[in-house]
């Protein structure tokens, strides 16, 4: 007996509304795809949605944002602006975020419009270092040991035993290492809170490293689960610096943990979308989750060319409500990120352009890049992404692409 498929799935919604309800029902390519955040994580959504026949429309209030410049709709408004919300709602299908500090109070505004990806209630468990841990704990993943500090008593009442030396981390709005101070007494502690201006902080103790691991799982609205290989990863300064990915990048064991426990954190929040889950390995062997992101992440880039479906064409999907299917890794990887400092490094006062022909002449090198007009130390320009047939081979055409850039061997 043959069963005849039923194709009625298949036909193009070309600019047709969603259907209201959540995402899970298909919005086919044709329709809109709207983002909150024009960065680079946006133009990466932005270019996947686009070679997937989608049209997008970016809200961010800077003209030149790397996202807007290259999407079809580009509303130029603050994230708050009532008016900027309701016009990205007016041209977009569904919406998804490409930041984790946009208000949670604006997806909740889109929200009430168009499917949002992920919703709001997640995004803000991952705006909040303090929720973000009371989130692990409830899901029986290990985190490090913490105090949130809010108040006076609280900081007071801190287990110095405990937790120090450890961070003290803004719970709110930090990135790239920036809002952490590194306390080693009560005192140091007091002072650091103070200069914070004793905004609500989490004091975590400092932890014994042997390594950074990161896991990018995609989640349907169907409950259905993928997750990229696990990513080893070396920050530099508090900022991811470098991304190692094949075989063998860490214990087998830890890999399989790490996936298990990023796949709970995401099950525990019903999460819809992407999302990075970002580890640490003690010395012991022990892996420990530090925190989330709501969105694609800079550890994932290494997607875009060592896998059968990229982190960003995994947000098409999830948002778009398409099917899931498990990635596949299919060559070595090593990713270099690109900061401002490159354009300094053959020393002088103004920007040079880094010697990409020299890069990549090189083989199995991907250079992507944001668009951003100024370079400036700390920020992030691009990436490079090396594929190989071997491990050892992307490692050694990495270092080659690092010491013509000026990036230390790592
Ligand atoms: P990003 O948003 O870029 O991932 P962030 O500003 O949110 O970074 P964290 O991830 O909290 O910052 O910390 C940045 C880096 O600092 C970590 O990747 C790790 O190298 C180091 N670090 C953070 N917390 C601890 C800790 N408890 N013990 C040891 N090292 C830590
Ligand atoms: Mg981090």
């Amino acid at each position: 007996m043959s069963v005849q498929p039923d194709m009625s799935a298949a036909v193009p919604s070309q600019g047709a509304k969603a259907p209201s309800g959540s995402v899970g029902t298909s919005l086919l390519p044709g329709a809109t795809l709207g983002v909150l955040g024009g960065g680079q994580l946006g133009r990466m959504f932005v270019h996947a949605a686009q070679a997937m026949g989608y049209f997008t429309a970016v809200l961010d209030a800077d003209a030149d944002s790397p996202a807007g410049l290259v999407s079809h709709h580009h509303v130029q408004t603050a994230y708050e602006d009532p008016e900027g919300l309701a016009r990205l709602a007016g041209l977009s299908d569904a919406i998804t975020t490409e930041f984790e500090n946009v208000p949670a109070q604006a997806l909740r505004t889109l929200g009430a419009e168009r499917p949002v990806a992920p919703a709001a209630s997640a995004v803000a468990i991952a705006q909040d270092r303090a929720q973000e841990k009371a989130h692990f704990v409830r899901c029986g993943v290990p985190c490090a040991p913490y105090a949130v500090i809010e108040t006076a008593a609280q900081l007071a009442a801190v287990d110095a035993a405990a937790l120090l030396p450890g961070i003290l981390k803004t719970a709110r709005l930090g990135y790239d290492g920036k809002g952490q101070a590194r306390v080693k007494t009560p005192e140091e502690l007091a002072a650091a809170w103070q200069s914070m201006g004793q905004v609500p902080c989490v004091l975590e103790k400092r932890l014994p490293l042997a390594l950074e691991c990161s896991v990018i799982v995609a989640r349907g609205a169907d409950g259905a689960c993928v997750h990229l290989p696990v990513q080893r990863n070396l920050h530099r300064e508090g900022i991811l610096a470098v991304t190692e990915v094949y075989e063998g990048n860490v214990p087998a064991a830890l890999a399989q943990q790490a996936v298990a426990a990023a796949k709970s954190v995401a099950e525990g929040l019903q999460y819809v979308g992407v999302l990075c889950v970002e580890f640490f390995v003690l010395e012991g062997g022990t892996l420990v989750v530090n925190e989330i992101a709501p969105r694609p992440h800079n550890s994932g880039h290494y997607s875009q060319n060592a896998c059968d479906v990229s982190q960003f064409e995994l947000q098409v999907r999830t948002l778009a409500g398409l099917p899931l299917t498990q990635p596949r890794l299919h060559s070595p990887a090593v990713m270099l990120n690109l900061l401002g400092d490159l354009w300094f490094a053959r020393g002088g006062t103004q920007p040079q352009t880094p010697p990409w022909d020299a890069v990549l002449a090189l083989p199995g090198t991907h250079l992507h890049l944001y668009g951003k007009a100024q370079a400036k130390p700390g920020r992030k320009m691009g990436h490079l992404n090396i594929t190989a047939p071997t491990a050892e081979a992307a490692r050694a055409t990495a270092l080659q692409a690092a010491a013509l850039l000026g990036i230390a061997p790592f």
